[in-house]
């Protein structure tokens, strides 16, 4: 095995972050910059070079395979673009891997942060070893990535494996994207919170009440799932609820592609066993019965690794 290393970059919301990594999957060298979106794309591109070079500056260059970075956005064919990266101030298109490759003479890889922890989790997590599956992130918003046959899945230009706008209820709740009843409508996480606020307003009795000191707006998944595990039957339901219908979701892929593996991943998978039961339940009821055996649906493993190692998985298979 060589000693190569990629720089890999997880670039997000808040912060950006940078290690190096071997083709084992050990991350060293980490170090985080903030993204300071709001001052634009030229000053994103700025920091992820102060943090590549940062990198550089401690490491014999020659081991450097190249900089893998996994993006919110659409990453277009080519990857040469980044188009749509949502809650980045005056991000139209971006040529990304071009600004930073040509400052640092080394190969970039860009790729979708969804679809980045997918590749992630096939190198080095859950689905070692799977040729295809989905990865559904459950977060903020809701991704997904699609690998099939050991690659990932980007349709005609880029956008593919948009899961969470799956629609669950046609005539359901407005998501952020414009359309009605996505799934990311009912189970993102500012939704979710939202949704058990109003029920809790409405009055509800539940532990989450008082674990949250009676601040509805510091109601999150994880709140939920610790009530849910002390036996809260409220809780209990809204991650029941929650389960159904990511299942219903997914039960529509597991028939469309005809995978068997789904890996759940994001801050709202942590909900645990609850959740992960409803979520197998629901999407194997509604799965044709010619795929039905032989569904998995488990949890991703390398939680916040997923970007990072995601990234690299970018480099060592180019
Ligand atoms: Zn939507």
């Amino acid at each position: 095995m060589s000693d190569q290393k990629a720089v890999a970059i997880d670039l997000g919301g808040t912060r950006i972050k940078f290690g190096l990594v071997d083709e084992t999957g050990e991350i060293s060298n980490e170090y985080v910059l903030p993204t300071e979106a709001e001052k634009g794309p030229s000053h994103i591109i700025s920091q992820i070079l102060a943090g590549i070079r940062h990198l550089l500056g401690s490491i014999d260059r020659s081991l450097v395979k190249g900089v893998g970075l996994g993006t919110p956005g659409i990453v277009s064919l080519d990857g040469k673009t980044v188009s749509h990266a949502p809650n980045f101030a005056g991000w139209e298109v971006v040529r990304l891997s071009e600004e930073i490759s040509s400052q640092c003479n080394l190969p970039v890889e860009v790729e979708n942060d969804a679809n980045v922890a997918a590749l992630g989790e096939a190198r080095f997590g859950a689905a070692k070893g799977e040729k295809s599956f989905v990865m559904i992130t459950l977060g903020t918003g809701v991704g997904g990535g699609i690998v099939l046959d050991g690659k990932i899945y980007r349709g005609l230009y880029g956008g593919a494996g948009e899961v969470g706008h799956i629609t669950v209820d046609y005539q359901g709740a407005v998501c952020n994207c414009g359309g009605i009843g996505c799934l990311e409508a009912y189970v993102g996480q500012k939704y979710l919170s939202r949704r058990t606020a109003e029920k809790l307003l409405g009055g509800a009795q539940s532990k989450i009440h008082d674990l949250v000191g009676g601040d509805y707006s510091k109601i999150e998944p994880l709140i939920i799932s610790q009530a849910a595990a002390a036996g809260d039957q409220f809780a209990i339901d809204v991650l029941q609820e929650m389960g159904t219908l990511v299942g219903v979701a997914l039960a529509t892929l597991l028939n469309i592609l005809d995978v068997r593996t789904i890996v759940i991943g994001g801050g709202v998978a942590g909900a645990g066993k609850v959740l992960f039961e409803a979520i197998e339940v629901s999407a194997k009821s509604r799965a044709v019965s010619t795929i039905r055996s032989g569904i998995r649906i488990i949890p991703a493993v390398l939680g916040n690794r997923a970007g990072m190692l995601g990234a690299a998985s970018l480099v060592f298979q180019s």
